[in-house]
């Protein structure tokens, strides 16, 4: 099968006609419009490497939903709306047994975010994919990492924690031996299959002043709110929010899962305390729920608290080169 031949197969054929999209996938470059006057172009770019960011023999479906997944949360984390998404492949071979549940799980899961694929580029090598992401939003409304002022509350959106869980159970099954079969299944979609939070993000627009989506692991990615808005926090960790799978499986440990563990993709956002009665419809509206964990503070530090407690969680979030933040 040539490069043509599978641009053909699997990804020309699956792409219809999207709103937006004046020009996808065949020629040398796809051509977007925007659906409104003034919206600019928010662009991000994800890439998962075979031995670094999955396990070889990792099923194609489940990259196809995670990689997507993970690129459009940062599209959420911004309160943009998808426009379309290009998807660089490296293959070390054209396997249809490979690309076959690739790209028809990556088809489904476009459909639900509505973000359609319009190009891409297709390379022989070690297997790497790599999906760039684009979506149009509001420059005056445009949720960043750099808006966080003292007083505001901090918030996250549905629980933490869940993905992690789904991580440890797929490195060692053993460790769900107290779950179900409901709630095993339950924390492995956490981890293959993140939902991004596209309709928060878009009705946080005009009430949060920061935003970020939670991948590195609350603690590390509120860090970068506050970093780049030169504030700190107070978070209480008995406040965040946890799922009665996480519980069961991660017992006494379920707090510092919840801190610290990675690829959970919630929103963590600052709200003015002045909107803090409008929670509870901005979480209606959202269709998700969300808690407040924690408060800005002037002193530019994190300090986290355990039942008015101060505690140092043993790791603040995953980085890749193995630093601290
Ligand atoms: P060029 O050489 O001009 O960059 P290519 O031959 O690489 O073009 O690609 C031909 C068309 O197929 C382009 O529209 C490109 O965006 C699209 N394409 C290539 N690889 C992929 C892929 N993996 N998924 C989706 N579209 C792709
Ligand atoms: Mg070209």
């Amino acid at each position: 099968m040539g490069e043509f031949e599978l641009i053909q197969n699997y990804f020309a054929a699956g792409a219809a006609p999207a709103k937006g999209v004046v020009l996808g996938i065949g020629d040398d470059c796809a051509l977007l419009e925007p659906s409104s006057a003034g919206q600019v172009l928010a662009v991000s770019i994800d890439t998962l490497v075979e031995g670094r960011h999955f396990l070889p023999g990792t099923p194609p479906e489940h990259l196809a939903t995670r990689m997507l997944g993970a690129a459009v949360s940062d599209l959420a984390a911004m309160g943009a709306t998808p426009a379309g998404f290009t998807l660089a492949l490296t293959l070390p071979k054209a396997d249809p047994s490979w690309l076959e549940p690739f790209s028809q799980a990556l088809a489904q899961r476009a459909r639900e975010l509505e973000i359609p694929l319009i190009g891409g580029d297709t390379t022989a090598g070690p297997l790497t994919l790599t999906a760039q992401v684009q979506g149009w939003v509001d420059p005056q409304q445009v949720l960043t990492r750099n808006g966080a002022q003292v007083g505001d509350l901090v918030c996250v959106s549905g629980t933490l924690g869940d993905s992690h869980a789904g991580l440890r159970l797929q490195l060692e099954p053993e460790q769900g031996a107290r779950l179900d079969g409901a709630e095993r299944d339950y924390l492995q979609q956490r981890f293959y299959c993140p939902q991004p939070r596209l309709k928060l993000g878009q009705t946080l627009l005009g009430w949060a002043s920061a935003a970020i989506d939670v991948s590195d692991g609350l603690l590390a990615d509120l860090g970068h709110i506050l970093g780049r808005s030169g504030v700190g926090a107070q978070v209480e960790l008995t406040q965040l929010p946890l799922s009665a799978p996480l519980k069961a499986m991660a017992g006494a440990e379920a707090l510092q899962w919840a801190a610290s563990g990675g690829e959970d993709f919630e929103l963590c956002f600052t709200l003015p305390k002045r909107f803090a009665g409008e929670l509870p419809r901005l979480a209606e509206r959202a269709g998700i729920n969300l808690a407040i964990i924690g408060e800005i503070v002037a002193e530019e530090e994190l300090k986290v608290f355990e039942q008015q407690r101060e505690v140092m969680p043993a790791q603040a979030g995953f980085d890749h080169f193995g630093g601290a933040q």
